[in-house]
């Protein structure tokens, strides 16, 4: 994270509500992602933070994406626009993962002619695939348990374990071809048992599509879901990715491939946010901050991502629980109703929040008329 002293100066350079984006930082998280997880193939989940040069660097550094629109597979597109279309052609096939399961029949008119990988969970889509997308490879996302994780997805999306294999053979019938399995645990996932019941079920599918005769299957796609290190409760990536290591190595063929689609990992440690106090009132007596950040801005985590955030002082005093404020006429639009900050912050005085990489900038608003902070790029 860059120091205070950073922060300072860029708030200077540049005003407030300010995100900074440490690129080294996302660096080092793919190179720990890949250090733990030798034999996964890390698709960035582009959702979780889609800033063209975040998207950038990770290209640079050999990700593959998950996308999940079209505007998402342009900001990608757009880094390869320039290859030889044979090249082209096989490096969409081979690193992009459309990893939405519904999809507009516009939408897969357009993604098409792209040639992508993508998921389905239902008939429905197999009859639009087939009608509108036909070159794409298929990829059957499951429902696999969500427990404990911060953000479910399972009741919106993925295959019960007992249609799964019918589905498979459904879209082969249709002259589609299915090349694996997907599924997602449930975002921040610090329940690491989550990945092991998923991994397991997938390979009891894995195994029944072959005793069916449904033997074209060579990929194992584990989602997203791994969690960032928001706080000291959360257990270390290496003893996440062990568990997973042991239970793929013990199920699936050696020459199976495996990939991921990890968002908030690689983008929350990323990003800072720098904001200033823009009014101080006391109200029934308890103290109030009001920032020029908020809830329908940089801190819209809170409300769609069920993430807290800390917001700390640059400067020492006597500290008392406070409530903290974005800048929108809406009370909704509240940090924290206990944020342990000094009472002597003053007006024009900076603070700030670490770890806000994800799930923040990504669905902020101009809502009453505030724009969304400037984001600055450091160590690109
Ligand atoms: C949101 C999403 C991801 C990223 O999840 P994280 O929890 O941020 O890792 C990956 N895959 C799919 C299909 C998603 O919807």
């Amino acid at each position: 994270m860059p120091t205070q002293k950073t922060l300072r100066r860029l708030a200077r350079e540049h005003g407030t509500p300010l995100v900074v984006i440490d690129h080294e930082v996302l660096r080092r998280n793919y190179a720990t992602f890949k250090k733990y997880l030798p034999r996964v193939q890390a698709y960035y989940a582009v959702k979780a933070n889609p800033d063209p040069a975040i998207v950038r660097t990770l290209f640079d550094v050999g990700a593959s994406f998950d996308v999940a629109s079209m505007p998402e597979f342009m900001i990608v597109y757009d880094l390869i626009k320039d290859m030889p279309a044979k090249q082209r052609q096989d490096w969409i096939w081979d690193k992009i993962i459309y990893a939405h399961p519904i999809k507009a029949d516009a939408t897969l008119r357009e993604l098409d002619q792209y040639k992508a990988l993508v998921t389905y969970d239902n008939s429905e889509e197999i009859r639009k695939i087939r009608k509108h997308a036909p070159h794409s490879g298929l990829a059957l996302r499951l429902k696999v348990p969500n427990t404990g994780a911060m953000v479910e997805l399972s009741s919106k999306f993925g295959a019960a374990p007992g249609e799964a294999v019918d589905l498979i053979l459904e879209a082969d019938r249709a002259g589609l071809v299915v090349e694996g399995l997907s599924f997602h645990v449930g975002s921040q996932t610090t329940n690491f048992e989550n990945y092991v019941q998923a991994i397991n079920l997938a390979a009891s599918i894995y195994k029944e599509a072959q005793d069916r005769g449904y033997t074209r299957m060579n990929l194992l796609d584990i989602g997203g879901g791994f969690p960032a290190p928001y706080d000291d409760t959360v257990r270390p990536f290496r003893d996440l990715a062990r568990r997973i290591n042991a239970e793929i190595d013990r199920l699936f063929p050696k020459n199976i491939e495996i990939l991921a689609e990890p968002g908030r990992f690689l983008v929350a440690t990323a990003a800072t946010a720098v904001a200033s106090i823009i009014g101080k009132a006391v109200r029934d007596g308890k103290l109030c901050y009001y920032l020029d950040d908020g809830v329908y801005h940089t801190y819209s985590g809170i409300l769609f991502d069920h993430c807290h955030y800390h917001v700390e002082a640059m400067r020492k005093g006597p500290r008392e629980i406070c409530t903290v404020f974005g800048p929108t006429c809406d009370a909704l639009d509240t940090i924290s109703m206990a944020e342990e900050l000094p009472s002597t912050l003053k007006r024009g005085d900076l603070v700030f929040s670490r770890n806000i990489g994800a799930y923040s900038v990504a669905s902020s608003t101009s809502f009453n008329g505030f724009p969304p902070a400037t984001v600055v790029h450091i160590n690109q």
